[in-house]
């Protein structure tokens, strides 16, 4: 006898009613989960589909019991329920990913946010006098104490905090800038275009490789508003170079009545080479060494909530609270309760390196990534199956989000490397099912295989991990 799919196909006649599904048993579990507004329009759907198969003559008898309909009605809304902000395994090896949402926040910060989100706040009143208040107030003491600084004031991002610094304190006036310091910063974010933005007419001095005092001096006019240093956040320029520091920008300013800016793109408050780490510039430093206006990122290697930092001197950041953009760039309270908790942590150096996040994701030693890998070696092995060779590797992390382009860390991992023909397109495959996992893993792919640096898998976090590498289908 020959089974033919046509005379198995039952009739769109045949297809359960709505009324009888929603009336049904199956169907009432769902209706308590999602209410009748969302299992109405999600049946309705399969509904369309199940006729559409009918047509072909594809509609298998089993597909139309209720009990059937009910549960890919459930996968249906389960699937509209997944976020589309995934959380994901960060195993590109760089720590500050700004496309995976760069610095993870501290418990503190994180508990702060809740606190924030869940009763009301006194952001703008001050609890004092009973008066309104000023919400920078909430962080500025903290930031002041922590970097030197006279005032301080925050913006949504540090490209925020460049664009208000300019316009509230050069706008239709001359700023000079080093050739060689002329970023772009993920393609949006150029100075040459920021400046355009702000109505301020650029003056570039010096080389792309040497910059000298005396360049800066001869492009002082009576037009400048500022000079401004930029930090070389995602490259460096090795070899002949020559690059005035802020001491002496600052001399030079200060000598021709004008402030010093310093843009130092993710800027971090603490000296990283008491953790080992290499040397970045400190906002501290950069205040002390003269710089009268300073800009920085929340979410670099401070660790914190996405915001730009503008610290300096009083009458500036008067000035900058005073235009008109600052109110359209304001952060709001969740961003200065977490900012806050972030900030208060550096208070107690001794236990940051365990409380930051970011720091510990950079302090970890590459021993304690090499012992991981040697756990999961064998069971990733098992999961990918014979079509591809595990092996540990030492390897090296990034920081990320411009901060020390250059440097890297020592770490260790897993190298998925495709064996025979097509090798390319296996990897291609696996890397597709990495990412359709419910927490999709990424890693970085060089020399036909895939790398997995490990220093961002949290020890915590190994076990639901691999168990879902066994759902994978590379
Ligand atoms: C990262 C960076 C910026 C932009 O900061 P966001 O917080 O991402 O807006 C600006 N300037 C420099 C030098 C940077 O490194």
């Amino acid at each position: 006898m020959t089974t033919n799919t046509r005379s198995e196909s039952v009739a769109a006649s045949a297809i359960p009613s709505l009324e009888r599904l929603l009336a049904s048993p199956a169907f009432a579990a769902l209706l308590t989960a999602h209410g009748r507004t969302r299992v109405l329009a999600a049946s309705r759907v399969h509904l369309a589909a199940l006729r559409a198969q009918a047509q072909e003559g594809a509609l298998a008898a089993e597909a139309i019991r209720p009990e059937a309909i009910a549960a890919r009605v459930r996968e249906a809304l389960q699937a509209q329920d997944c976020p589309r902000l995934r959380t994901v395994f960060n195993l590109t090896g760089t720590v500050l990913h700004t496309n995976l949402g760069r610095a993870l926040l501290a418990d503190e910060a994180v508990r702060a946010v809740v606190q924030a989100m869940t009763a009301p706040a006194a952001l703008e009143f001050d609890l004092e006098s009973g008066g309104r208040g000023d919400r920078d107030t909430l962080v500025e003491e903290l930031v002041r104490e922590l970097t030197g600084a006279e005032a301080a004031t925050v913006v949504n991002n540090n490209a925020a905090a460049v664009l208000l610094a300019l316009d509230a304190l050069a706008k239709r006036r001359e700023v000079v800038v080093s050739r060689g310091e002329l970023v772009e910063i993920g393609g949006a974010f150029r100075i040459p275009d920021i400046m355009k933005r702000a109505g301020v007419r650029l003056v570039e001095v010096g080389t792309t490789n040497r910059t000298h005092s005396h360049d800066y001096v001869e492009a002082i006019g009576p037009r400048t508003a500022m000079l401004l240093k930029v930090h070389c956040s995602n490259y460096a320029i090795t070899g002949f170079t020559k690059s005035v520091p802020v001491a002496q920008a600052a001399e030079i300013a200060h000598a021709h009545g004008l402030p010093l800016g310093v843009d130092l793109g993710s800027g971090t408050l603490t000296d990283l080479t008491a953790w080992g780490l290499p040397a970045e510039p400190t906002v501290r430093e950069t205040v002390a060494a003269g710089a009268d206006l300073v800009t920085f990122s929340g979410d670099k290697l401070l660790g914190g909530p996405q915001a730009g930092f503008l610290v300096g001197r009083a009458d500036l950041i008067r000035r900058i609270k005073k235009d008109p953009l600052k109110r359209a760039l304001r952060v709001g309270k969740l961003t200065l309760a977490a900012l806050e908790a972030t900030l208060r942590l550096y208070r107690e150096p001794e236990f940051l390196a365990e409380r930051l996040p970011t720091l510990r994701l950079l302090t970890r030693p590459a021993s304690a990534m090499a012992a991981q890998a040697a756990r999961l070696r064998a069971p990733v092995q098992q999961a990918l199956g014979e079509g591809f060779v595990v092996d540990e590797s030492a390897m090296a992390s990034q920081i990320g989000s411009g901060a020390l382009p250059v440097e890297r860390l020592p770490s260790h991992g897993l190298v998925l490397r495709p064996v025979g023909k097509r090798a390319g397109r296996s990897l291609s495959r696996l890397e597709a099912a990495l990412r359709a996992l419910p927490r999709p893993v990424l890693g970085r792919v060089a020399d036909e295989a895939l790398w997995w640096d490990l220093r961002c898998l949290d020890e915590a976090d190994e076990a639901a991990f691999l168990a879902q590498l066994t759902e994978l289908r590379p």
